[in-house]
């Protein structure tokens, strides 16, 4: 049985316990199992009338254009009254896809923590309306077993991420990494390995190449656990997936999920004025430096807003519109540290196409 939520946060003090039946199949529950429960968050009844959702690769999955990421902001270290409004906001407006990590954090496995509560309060009722990943790749625990690709290290690192978001399966699992020392042949195994325990629905590999990925998907094919997905780093500051990966994508008819599609914000209005003190650069020890916000960013920030401007869009919108116009991709993945981030760029899909002159003059915005 899965633990109770014991959580007496600021604000939940408030929400009674009920008994609910068990809305979920896949869930180990009991049918009288007591579960807090908000009445103050039923979904919004018209959550999916404005969002749209694109099949991933030739897959039976579709996902929203707009995925949320909560690899910032949802960590032990961050405000979860914070994290749950945004999460609630982007079911609201139709976005059904939260992307983890086990060591999303600060510290690592926070985020899954967090994201467990939160599940717990306002989104059981709502599971299977969810597709909810997660991965295992970078470090996580010390030993020789506590990152990149072996079967042992995934296969005990799934098993913890389930645990510490109270979920007995994953949509998607991923491989978050290529390891060079691993076969990819025992990591692929280990994927297809959580498939067939029920564990993972489908699964994904993250940050594979062009020729990584062929193997990969050639691999699984092979296993009978097809490959759903690639999850990687794409955005205008941030080319390398063209064009190799997305013609590998095409090809091996799979689904591509761009991650850090704002560039971390630098493809916002967020720095244009100042650098804020609550902003990813403004903050010690993330991986966006203030550094790198200098004269000539900024220069080409403000022209690239002054194009978002006459599109009639904010900056981030077409940043996200920008990574969305090539037919292989699936959806957009991104960050946010705010519900008004969360409407901004959930908003993007209002305007996703571009006229050659906007593309061109973007590029030259680019380059300077
Ligand atoms: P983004 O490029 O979307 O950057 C998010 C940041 O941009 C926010 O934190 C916020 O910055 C700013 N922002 C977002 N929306 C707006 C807006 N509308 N207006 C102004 N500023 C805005 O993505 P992330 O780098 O956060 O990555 C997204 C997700 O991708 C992660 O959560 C994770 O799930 C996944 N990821 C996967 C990786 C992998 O290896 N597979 C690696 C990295 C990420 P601020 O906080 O300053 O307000």
């Amino acid at each position: 049985m899965l633990p109770i939520v014991g959580f007496v946060g600021r604000m939940w003090h408030s929400i009674p316990m009920i008994r609910v039946e068990s809305p979920n199949k896949h869930l180990d529950w009991s049918n009288h199992m007591t579960l807090p429960v908000d009445p103050e968050y039923p979904a919004a009844t018209d959550r999916y009338e404005t969002m749209s959702y694109r099949r991933t690769g030739r897959s039976g999955l579709k996902l929203p254009t707009i995925s949320l990421g909560l690899w910032h902001n949802f960590g032990g270290v961050d405000t979860i009254e914070n994290g749950r409004a945004m999460l609630r906001r982007a079911f609201d407006l139709g976005i059904t896809h939260f992307d983890l990590a086990n060591n999303y954090g600060p510290p690592p496995g926070s985020a899954e923590e967090s994201f467990g509560r939160i599940l717990n309060l306002d989104f059981r009722r709502y599971r299977d309306e969810l597709v909810i990943s997660t991965k295992a790749g970078y470090w996580m625990w010390q030993g020789p077993y506590g990152e990149w690709g072996s079967r042992k290290y995934l296969i005990s690192s799934l098993d913890q991420s389930l645990k510490r978001m109270g979920l007995d399966y994953v949509d998607i699992f991923y491989s978050h990494r290529p390891d060079p020392d691993t076969p990819l042949e025992e990591t692929m195994s280990a994927l297809d390995q959580v498939v067939r325990q029920g564990k993972a629905l489908y699964v994904g590999i993250s940050n594979y190449n062009a020729e990584q990925t062929r193997e990969a998907v050639r691999i699984l094919r092979e296993l009978g656990t097809p490959c759903l997905i690639n999850q990687v780093a794409y955005s205008m500051l941030r080319r390398w997936v063209e064009p190799e990966l997305l013609q590998a994508a095409a090809e091996t008819e799979i689904g591509l999920i761009f991650f850090s599609p704002l560039a971390q914000g630098m493809l916002t209005d967020r720095y244009l004025n100042e650098i804020p003190a609550d902003s990813r650069a403004g903050k010690e020890g993330t991986f966006l430096k203030r550094e790198r916000i200098t004269d000539e960013y900024l220069t080409m920030a403000r022209r690239l807003n002054e194009i978002a401007r006459q599109r009639g869009q904010t900056l981030a919108q077409m940043a996200l519109a920008w990574v969305l116009r090539h037919p292989v991709s699936t959806s957009a993945l991104i960050g946010a540290s705010s519900v008004q981030q969360v409407e901004d760029c959930a908003a993007a899909i209002d305007n996703l196409t571009f006229s050659d002159g906007e593309l061109q003059a973007i590029e030259a915005a680019l380059a300077g």
